[in-house]
């Protein structure tokens, strides 16, 4: 048998597959997807799966020196999958495959071979394969290339051996073991025996005839620490009895549950509002029998769109079928798990970043044996090796952090399309403001739209109050805190009710300034403003982390008067402090919970009432939902509208509404106070009146009159050189060829300087190609592209492929 393999080298003209022979040791093991190694010229690779090739198309071929997985870490689907995402976002086939697995598989590591308990190692026929059971036995655990080297029969003897429960595999990284075990102890002769050896034993040794006491008392497994610590003995004393073969020794693996110990209580299952029910019933009509059903809801915050997943979610699993529901890294909170936990318990494994890498594993895991119905998780969820989807959500699927910003680029609502199209399966994207591309896509019948236009039991949406910040100066206001949202914060202290303080961006101008002649201390390496960090009064770049001390005089004009300036989260806390005395803030960014938990330590406390304000960036923008919340103040609602980003517009919109809806969720009204410097921009306007269609329609107008997304596609081309002629002379070489392929109608702008013209002492320029939908433009910017790499390569300059890019940066 030949396998086609997909091998780890970096260079594009060796990204095809190439044909390797199965040894027979190996041939129980290997299918499609399984990760080998193979040799490739003088080195040793690893590689994929992706076919079995048939021997009559194979011309010389070398073996595959060893399997890594003793399961196969992708099915088909992903393998397929997997190619589709290289066509599209134009990487190699094994980037795309890698980017599947769990990271810990990404490192090489070794399999151990082990009996398991009870294992009659004379039940075996052959000599040799007793030979080989007994050799396991002295020896365990035994290194799987070991086996395979001693018995040229191991394969299949380990794979029979798994099969009828004599032997267990595992699998370690490095020095770590990936699965978490724990150490048991059995007794391995009947108890007659043990009552026997007791006997038998010299005086001496008590702390012996103890442990055989113990097992005569309870004849079964015990943990070896428990024992430990039960009879105060040593490791030494069981080993004594383990070596003598009348206790045996396994390490039995143990999941780390991150939500271990914690009990989940089902929330009550309300009727349905008729507009849930309308939706619902929709859904329902579009999965039975299963097809594809790509479908929009666009639900208002607060208008039951979570209720409808789970009951979605419900009728999938009452088909046998699965779901993954994607949600923003930061609305993937404790409290957000608890609700679908409270309704399936551990039929759902989560994916998040906040987890080690064991514990990430160990939830991949049981996606991947099939353990578990739902997968909840961030971007790369998406990827949950399921083999029979039924259901796939993204939530809040307007969110920029859906699209991956290395490679591979991929988009996850594209992904999801692939995956729904595969699986026959409801595809739901949600959201309160949807992107331009999927609304688009909805009002012109390509998907199913839904609307969802009420909050639950009518509560009313919040009041938004536009403040214009400009007129605040001119009567003579220089604090960060307007009149209007003073007097809002005095009167949530004076009635004990919470509020919540957004800022765009942590650090978002909180740069180093001279009053004297308005010099801005900048990132030597990117030509940023370095963001002040007050404690320990430093100097940091956001991009490249290059940290100074603060400066005592400005570098220019000798002046004192060099200080820092604007509004870090850290400054506003400061300035609660000084106008609000006695106001209690709990701060949540980056530099507040770096630490493991930290975030959902802050949040519990701010539900138990532990600070009258909430300040946050981003993080705290959206999922939250607090009860006593009645005020939300954006103090600089346009910061983003100024960004150098063709969605600059559209982003604003979304980060206003979503935190507009923090307020007033629940019994109490709530209020929205919005400062800005922009009152008459349309996104600001409309977002304050809560009207999505109207911004819609004015945004999509403009995206057609400039010829942007959705009306047109976009591939931006970002280069990064030391050396800015050469970086200037190969972008401008390159951009010549790409005009060359692409057909009437494309454009291609630039080069020009990035917006950010360099990082980490890298130059940056960048080319975009606009064009419409044709199936032709990729695959020839992609020969173009490739017939490039080498020469790139040699200068050392990079280049960096970007298909529907989201950040324009
Ligand atoms: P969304 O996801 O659209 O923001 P949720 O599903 O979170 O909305 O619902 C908002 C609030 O209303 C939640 O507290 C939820 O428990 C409650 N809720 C949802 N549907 C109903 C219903 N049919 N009847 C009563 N309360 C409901
Ligand atoms: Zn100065
Ligand atoms: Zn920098």
């Amino acid at each position: 048998m030949y396998a086609r393999v997909v091998v780890d080298v970096p260079v594009v003209e060796t990204d095809r597959p190439f044909d390797y022979k199965i040894s027979s040791a190996l041939l129980p093991f290997i299918q499609v997807g399984s990760r080998v190694s193979v040799p490739f010229g003088a080195r040793k690779l690893q590689g994929f799966v992706i076919g079995i090739a048939p021997a009559s198309e194979v011309k010389k071929t070398r073996d595959i020196l060893d399997v890594l997985d003793i399961e196969p870490p992708l099915t088909e689907e992903m393998v397929y999958l997997a190619r589709k995402i290289s066509e599209r976002y134009m990487c190699t086939y094994y980037a795309a495959l890698q980017s599947m697995i769990p990271a810990v598989l990404r490192s090489s590591y070794e399999k151990q071979v082990s009996l398991l308990p009870g294992t009659e190692i004379y039940a075996a026929i052959l000599p040799e394969e007793r030979a080989f059971y007994e050799y396991i036995r002295n020896r365990q655990p035994v290194s799987w290339g070991k086996l395979l080297k001693e018995f040229p029969l191991a394969g299949q003897w380990i794979k029979e051996g798994m099969e009828n429960g004599r032997l267990a595999v595992e699998q370690v990284v490095g020095d770590r073991v990936t699965k978490k075990t724990i150490t048991v102890l059995t007794p391995a002769v009947p108890p007659e025996d043990l009552e026997r050896f007791r006997e038998a034993m010299p005086k001496s040794a008590t702390r012996q005839k103890e442990i055989l006491s113990h097992f005569l008392h309870y004849y079964g497994p015990i943990s070896q620490p428990e024992l430990l610590s039960l009879l105060r003995i040593s490791h030494q004393t069981v080993k004594g009895l383990v070596d003598k073969g009348i206790l045996h020794r396994e390490e039995v693996e143990n999941y780390r549950d991150p939500y271990a110990g914690r009990t989940f209580k089902a929330a009550p299952k309300h009727p349905f509002t008729p507009q849930q029910q309308t939706v619902i019933e929709g859904i329902a009509e579009g999965m039975s029998p299963p097809a594809y059903f790509p479908c929009l809801i666009h639900g208002v915050t607060g208008s039951g769109k979570t209720e409808v997943y789970l009951e979605i979610m419900e009728r999938t699993i009452a088909r046998g079928r699965e779901t993954i529901l994607l949600v923003p890294e930061i609305s993937l909170t404790p409290q957000m798990v608890e609700r679908f936990k409270g309704r399936f318990g551990n039929q759902v494994a989560v994916l998040h970043s906040r987890l080690s890498q064991g514990e990430r594993y160990d939830e991949w895991r049981r996606i991947h044996r099939g353990e578990v119905k739902i997968a909840i998780g961030a971007r790369s969820a998406i990827f949950a090796p399921f083999r029979n989807l039924g259901l796939i959500i993204l939530d809040e699927e307007h969110e920029g952090s859906y699209k991956q910003e290395e490679t591979p680029r991929y988009h996850a609502r594209t992904v999801a399309q692939y995956r729904g199209l595969y699986h026959k399966a409801v595809v739901l994207f949600g959201s309160a403001t949807p992107s331009m591309e999927t609304y688009n896509e909805a009002t012109r019948g390509k998907i199913a739209f839904f609307k969802m236009t009420d909050r639950v039991k009518n509560r009313p949406l919040p009041k938004v109050n536009v403040v214009d910040m400009r007129e605040e100066l001119r009567a003579g206001n220089r604090t960060m805190f307007s009149k209007t949202l003073m007097d809002g914060i005095n009167e949530r202290l004076a009635r004990k009710e919470q509020m919540v303080m957004f800022l765009n961006r942590r650090g978002f101008s909180t740069f180093v300034m001279c009053r004297s002649c308005g010099f801005v201390v900048q990132c030597p390496h990117c030509d940023i403003s370095l963001t002040y960090h007050k404690s320990n009064r430093t100097l940091r770049c956001h991009y490249c982390g290059f940290t100074e001390r603060e400066p005592e005089i400005c570098p220019e004009c000798g002046s004192e008067h060099i200080r820092f300036f604007g509004t870090g989260t850290q400054k506003v806390e400061e300035e609660l402090a000084r106008y609000f005395p006695g106001i209690r803030v709990i701060r949540m960014d980056v530099d507040t919970t770096s630490r493991k938990g930290a975030h959902e330590r802050l949040l519990q406390d701010f539900r138990e009432g532990k600070g009258d304000v909430l300040l946050g960036t981003q993080m705290i923008a959206k999922g939250l939902d607090f009860p006593n919340v009645t005020l939300v103040g954006v103090l600089a609602a346009d910061s983003m509208l100024n960004l150098p980003d063709f969605r600059a517009a559209e982003r604003t919109f979304q980060l206003v509404t979503q935190v507009g809806g923090r307020a007033g969720r629940h019994e109490k009204e709530g209020e929205v106070i919005l400062q800005t410097y922009n009152t008459e921009h349309y996104s600001i306007q409309f977002a304050s009146r809560h009207d999505y269609e109207s911004f819609f329609l004015e945004e999509i107008q403009q995206r057609r009159d400039k010829n942007y997304p959705p009306f047109c596609r976009l591939v931006l081309f970002t280069f990064a050189h030391e050396s800015v002629p050469l970086l200037i002379k190969m972008a401008e070489k390159f951009a010549r060829q790409l005009r060359e392929v692409i057909p009437p109608g494309a454009f291609l702008l630039g080069p020009v300087a990035s917006p950010i013209a360099r990082i980490k002492d890298r130059y940056r320029f960048q080319c975009m190609i606009k064009y419409k939908n044709d199936p032709h433009v990729l695959p020839s910017i992609q020969r173009i592209v490739r017939a490039f790499d080498e020469e790139r390569k040699k200068a050392g300059m990079m280049l960096a492929v970007d298909v529907d890019p989201q950040m324009m940066m």
